[in-house]
């Protein structure tokens, strides 16, 4: 296994990951999007298996340089539901809370491509911080708060203990949510340090995990996510759907089922974002709909992952299962949690 992360595409070449004449392009597609791969995910693709599923998912693609009229920089509309810096406000009982904008590795669909990375939105200063923490103890309605970013779980168990803690101290917040990659890239970062600074806020905490493909829940992965269980975290998945990965009914069933195995309940499949360079990524809802209805009554009620799209634009999350999205007009019609109809792709 290589022992330091690989964060250049010099690094890829070096790895075998990527041939020396595909590096003017990949360096163009560096210098706009971050790269990063762990030393676990290195091993989980070995050398020179480029197309493989976990390949696609982190080394940089020529397709990124491709912004199709339809992308977007914010495509789940995060800006338009910020109140103070590092807080996304866009349904009434639940904030996110983006504290950090780094992560261990760079996943080359990501939905907030243009903020994290090295050269994206950072991580919140102290002061920042304690503004986001008022506002969040300012609003009574505010029952959960979701840490995601980038990667919560890169930050220091100290400074997750100050996270933790600030939020102890506001009795309406009752179940906090960290959103991360890090049990399946980073197991051994899954520590006791790291877990009983998650314990500091005394609150319901869930683990949702971030995984696409079946080689990601590998034995070390699942003894991570072990450990977070057994330390009293309930674990709920969430997937992208996505095209020469997992747009296929058995490797989708066998990710289900891994997550199941591991104590992680399925939980949202999403519908790949409008982010830009990326629709060498995205497939049609209605292929979408026919692979996920392939897994009904064909593996267990608990492995089915809801299918949802977020609404560009910031009108949160819709179930776009078959029926709940419907063909209109050469797109499709979805519907927000407040009942309004929005088109998919949105009309320019
Ligand atoms: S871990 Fe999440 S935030 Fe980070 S690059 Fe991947 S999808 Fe984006």
């Amino acid at each position: 296994m290589a022992d330091r992360a690989l964060k250049t595409v010099e690094d890829l070449a070096t790895a075998g990951l990527v041939l020396p004449d595909q590096l003017p392009d990949l360096r163009a597609v560096a210098e706009k999007y971050a790269v990063a791969l762990t030393p676990t995910v290195v091993s989980l693709i070995g050398s020179g298996k480029t197309n493989d599923p976990v390949a696609r998912q982190f080394i940089p693609d020529p397709a990124e340089l491709l912004t199709t009229p339809e992308e977007r920089d914010d495509p789940i509309g995060d800006h338009a539901h910020s109140p103070v810096k590092g807080i996304v406000h866009r349904y009434p009982d639940r904030v996110l809370l983006k504290a950090v904008h780094i992560c261990p590795v760079y996943c080359r669909f990501c939905f907030r491509r243009e903020m994290v990375g090295p050269q994206g939105d950072g991580t919140l200063a102290p002061d920042e911080l304690e503004k986001a923490l008022s506002y969040i103890a300012g609003n009574e309605d505010i029952w959960e708060v979701i840490l995601t970013g980038g990667d919560p779980l890169v930050l220091s168990p100290r400074r997750l203990s100050v996270i933790m803690e600030g939020l102890a101290a506001i009795p309406h917040v009752k179940i906090v949510r960290f959103h991360t990659r890090v049990p399946v890239v980073d197991p051994d970062h899954v520590d006791e340090a790291l877990i009983a600074s998650l314990k500091k806020s005394g609150k319901t905490v869930y683990i949702a995990l971030h995984a696409n493909h079946p080689a990601e829940l590998t034995e070390r992965a699942r003894a991570a996510c072990a450990r977070l269980v057994d330390a009293g975290f309930p674990m709920i998945s969430q997937t992208v759907l996505l095209r020469g990965i997992n747009d296929d009914p058995a490797v989708l069933g066998a990710l289900m089922k891994a997550f199941v195995e591991t104590r992680v309940k399925p939980y949202y499949l999403h519908h790949p974002d409008l982010a830009p360079g990326t629709s060498h990524f995205r497939l049609d809802i209605a292929e979408g709909q026919k692979i996920v209805s392939a897994l009904r009554g064909n593996i267990s009620g608990l492995c089915q992952p809801t299918y949802v799209l977020d609404i560009p634009g910031g009108h949160g999350k819709a179930v776009i299962s078959e029926g709940a999205a419907r063909p209109a007009d050469g797109c499709y019609a979805v519907s927000d949690f407040r009942g309004a109809e929005h088109a998919y792709p949105p009309k320019a």
